[in-house]
């Protein structure tokens, strides 16, 4: 699905370098990579000799922080983050990394980039709050910030496991202190995190596309409940020693993350193949002229379909790449406007065909609605829309921001009543199960806006 009736959440980029003077340039080019993770606002914070300097702008990274923006930025440490606000709201005070002055052995600093979403967030805030702590966002990320402030152990890893244990749910965490680069990864690992090596400097990134476009090389991915150090070039790695399981996002492999990002102990292309090819293997007997996808993210599962079904591949639509994402705006008959304004079939794959459409996901099924219709417009035969995951049924609490449930097609209507709704010759999705023995280690995904099945609910 090419627009978004789910919201993004964030990408987070930590860098470490040996010279001062390019650390801001190379956390840019990993926020450029990682726009797709959220669109809102973008910041860089960077520590050099004990000074922390800090951008943040509303907007994408090429225009908030493109330029001149960073030249005056220097050191040898820096974090950054792109948003898309699942919790808090959208305005500058909320966009990220966010820092506080603290009084610690080891720093008077703290700065903070997170992608996830924490779910005893308000809980926390509230006991906080009668403490004496005050906030100045709406963010989770601020609880976090608070938490880890106000723990005196006196030593860093301490005060992070102490901190870090009374938090639910999702994240992956980057922090900034004095002379040191952490990185985080909740014990459940949903949020991807990875680290990568370029010459004698380190990286984390929420994805390996963010290592592939500064040419650093992936090291590993951070694992679940892992603490790493990167300090005077060298890291050291701890655990928050709190209990799992592993519960990977299955939607960063289904729609999220880039295709050409290797995480979760896969290429998200690849993941995507095989879902396109597992929907195949369920649809034995249906015949078409074509396979087209819904752009981008359908494109593999498509190549998958293909692949496995014997029926040709073609490319069903034009994207128009110029227009900015359709989801930003609020308004249904905007987004379809938007929609009519972004996608446009090719008559002759089109016209006159029994086509097999591959799309990502099935959420409010508006877009599917439209693109139905499009080809009809365009004098489609038959239109036989094919899902490669499971109908999203629940909300994610997760950090992806999912419609409340009554918006969900596939929570209101049965099978019979979404063909309906979409107006396609028939519809069929991947099965839960087929999902499932698409993943090497099925039991390391979160499965929940399928099943409900919440693994931390607070
Ligand atoms: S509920 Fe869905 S979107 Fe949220 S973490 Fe789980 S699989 Fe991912």
């Amino acid at each position: 699905m090419f627009y978004r009736e789910m919201k993004d959440h964030c990408g987070v980029f930590g860098y470490s370098s040996c010279d001062p003077a390019m650390t801001a340039s190379m956390i840019y080019y990993g926020l450029f990579a990682l726009q797709h993770r959220g669109q809102e606002s973008c910041g860089i914070a960077l520590e050099n000799n004990g000074e922390l300097q800090l951008v943040k702008k509303m907007g994408l990274v090429s225009q908030a922080l493109g330029g001149e923006n960073l030249g005056s930025m220097k050191g040898y440490r820096g974090i950054g983050h792109v948003r898309y606000s699942t919790a808090g709201t959208s305005c500058i005070s909320d966009a990220q990394p966010l820092s506080a002055e603290v009084s610690k052995p080891y720093t008077d600093f703290i700065s903070l980039a997170h992608n996830g979403n924490i779910t005893n967030a308000g809980e926390l805030r509230l006991q906080l709050k009668k403490e004496g702590m005050t906030f100045q966002t709406k963010a989770d990320t601020e609880v976090i910030l608070n938490l880890i402030a106000r723990t005196q152990t006196g030593d860093l890893i301490r005060d992070l496991k102490e901190a870090l244990s009374r938090l639910r749910g999702a994240f992956s965490l980057l922090i900034l202190v004095k002379n040191r680069l952490i990185a985080v990864r909740d014990p459940h690992g949903v949020r991807p995190l990875v680290l990568g090596k370029k010459d004698d400097d380190w990286v984390v990134a929420s994805e390996t596309c963010a290592l592939d476009i500064i040419r650093a090389s992936f090291v590993r991915e951070i694992a679940p409940g892992e603490i790493v150090v990167i300090e005077n070039g060298n890291i050291s790695c701890s655990n928050l020693d709190l209990p799992g399981p592993s519960r990977q996002c299955v939607f960063e492999l289904i729609y999220f993350s880039r295709p050409d990002s290797f995480h979760f102990g896969t290429n998200v292309h690849m993941a995507r193949k095989r879902m396109g090819q597992a929907l195949a293997q369920s649809d034995k007997g249906l015949r078409a002229d074509f396979v087209i996808a819904v752009p981008d993210s359908g494109i593999p599962a498509a190549l998958g379909y293909s692949d496995a079904s014997g029926i040709p591949y073609e490319r069903g639509f034009t994207r128009n790449h110029y227009i900015g994402r359709s989801f930003i705006h609020p308004l249904q008959d905007q987004r379809e406007m938007a929609v009519k304004v972004k996608l446009n079939p090719v008559f002759p794959v089109v016209n006159k065909r029994d086509l097999i459409v591959i799309d990502d996901s099935l959420v409010r099924g508006t877009t599917c609605r439209l693109i139905v219709k499009l080809l009809k417009d365009f004098g489609a035969k038959s239109v036989h829309l094919r899902f490669a995951s499971p109908p999203v049924c629940f909300p994610c609490i997760y950090g992806i921001d999912t419609p409340d449930r009554n918006k969900l097609l596939a929570a209101n209507y049965d099978i019979d009543g979404i063909k309906k709704f979409i107006g396609a010759d028939s519809v069929a999705y991947l099965e839960i199960d087929k999902l499932r023995s698409c993943q090497e280690c099925p039991d390391d995904f979160c499965y929940a806006c399928f099943t409900g099945n919440y693994f931390d609910s607070v």
